[in-house]
């Protein structure tokens, strides 16, 4: 087929899309219609405060409810706005519409990037992620960025592609990727609707009603969608400045692998589902079961079939009740369709087994795809630990990709820190955790 690899993507033969685009036409149109709709550069400097309400132009009203997406959380023009107070990780993509020759119409298809098929073999690919860039003005840098990722699972040779169109725009995103909705904490008369990102526009009909219900005093607000839960005061409106942007070094004494344990033995709990991603000789997967015990479940991932004789043999000899292993002979690209979401953890061991075929290692192509889903999987406050290898074959590459990874994970919600060992050089093992602060 038209794919490079059999893994790490998935096809989807359902699924409806919205034309933002021409549905905020309608919407304008309905507007003008009723004599409800005015075009003009809006400055909150321009809105003055009434006895109990609001005046601008040469409009009253009794509140304004400012819907500004990026700009109402990062400031036009580096001012902070009336609601920059609120944290947020706003990002820059760039889609790109595409002739696609030789693809099935009827699916859409999510691997490193997507591509979701429109009308007569007119594509839309997207997407990349810039949060330094708060524009929308497309960039040959994003153009690229795209293609490249479609090139990890497309083989343009049987899928020919032509870029016709290219968009760029900022995707508001603040808590859980979800709408806030609410009143600014010291100017009643001034209300927020925002957060309608990739995944906040989803629910956006449902909390519009919500809101407008609430407007209507007919119901309270929902806490998961409410302004109050954030802290007033405190500004996060500036996008996090490089340094902000490394991640933490720590240097340990001991084994890597014992601080993996000593930090995973924190979060999971007896009972819990857990992750070993590379089987290896099976040490994670026994430290696993004996944390979850009997109640619980280790599901483990490795492409040699001798890992999983030596781990089930391990288990053995340590008088682990078999049933709490589910071992695939599958590679950990396959994560996500064999992963519930909810586990507490997930654990990488790179590079390749010991004492076997050293030929057979990790890929960094596999491994990303492999800790994306990862993530996912990871309930709140769930751990992701990978062992990486810089001084192996093929191990440099990788840890490069990982690390470079996990970067990206820290700039969406989680904790990351690198931890190695006194004295380090560019080609000792090093170990990176990440813990999901919020559910992604
Ligand atoms: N955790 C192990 C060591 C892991 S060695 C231990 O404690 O002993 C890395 C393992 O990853 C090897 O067994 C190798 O076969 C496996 N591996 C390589 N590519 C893989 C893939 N795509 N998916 C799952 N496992 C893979």
């Amino acid at each position: 087929g038209p794919f490079v690899s059999n893994h790490g993507g998935l096809e989807m033969p359902d699924g409806a899309w919205l034309d933002t685009v021409v549905f905020l036409q309608v919407i304008q149109d309905l507007l003008l219609d009723e004599d409800a709709w005015r075009e003009g550069d809006f400055l909150e400097k321009e809105v003055t405060f009434e006895d109990d309400g609001v005046r601008w132009q040469d409009i009253s009203a009794g509140k304004i409810i400012l819907c500004q997406g990026a700009y109402g959380l990062s400031g036009m023009s580096g001012d902070d706005a009336w609601f920059s107070y609120l944290p947020h990780r706003s990002a820059k993509g760039e889609i790109l519409s595409l002739w696609v020759d030789g693809l099935d119409e009827t699916k859409r298809y999510h691997g490193n990037g997507w591509l979701a098929p429109r009308l007569g073999g007119m594509w839309k690919a997207g997407a990349n992620y810039d949060w330094a860039n708060l524009n929308s003005t497309p960039t040959d840098e994003g153009k690229e960025e795209v293609l490249t990722k479609l090139r990890t699972w497309l083989k343009e040779d049987d899928v020919p592609m032509e870029v016709i169109e290219h968009e760029a725009g900022v995707r508001p995103i603040i808590r859980n990727s979800c709408p806030v909705v609410g009143f600014h904490p010291e100017m009643p008369q001034v209300g927020f609707f925002n957060g309608l990102g990739s995944k906040g526009t989803l629910m956006a009909p449902a909390v519009a009603e919500h809101f407008a219900q609430y407007l209507c005093g007919e119901c309270d607000l929902d806490a998961e969608l409410s302004l109050e839960g954030f802290q007033f005061g405190t500004t996060n409106s500036k996008p996090p400045t490089q340094a902000e942007n490394q991640m933490t070094q720590e240097v340990v004494k001991g084994s890597l692998i014992s601080q993996a344990h000593g930090l995973l033995k924190g979060v999971i709990q007896s009972g819990d589902v857990v992750v070993d991603a590379t089987l290896g000789n099976g040490h994670d997967t026994l430290f696993l079961a004996q944390c979850v015990g009997e109640a619980g479940k280790v599901i483990g991932f490795d492409v040699q079939e001798e890992a999983l004789v030596a781990t089930r043999e391990r288990l053995s000899v340590a008088g682990v009740d078999l049933g709490v292993a589910e071992l695939h002979l599958k590679s950990h690209a396959e994560l996500s369709d064999n992963v519930p979401e909810g586990v507490s953890a997930v654990m990488f061991n790179l590079g390749y087994l010991p004492g076997g075929d050293k030929t057979k290692i990790t890929q960094w192509e596999s491994t990303e795809v492999a800790l994306r889903s990862a993530l996912c999987c990871l309930k709140k406050h769930g751990l992701l630990t990978v062992m990486c290898y810089p001084g192996h074959p093929g191990g440099d590459e990788e840890a490069r990709v990982v690390k470079r990874l996990f970067e990206e994970f820290q700039k969406q919600s989680c904790q990351v820190k690198c931890l190695q060992r006194e004295g380090a050089r560019d080609t000792t093992p090093f170990l990176l955790v990440a813990e999901n602060a919020e559910k992604c």
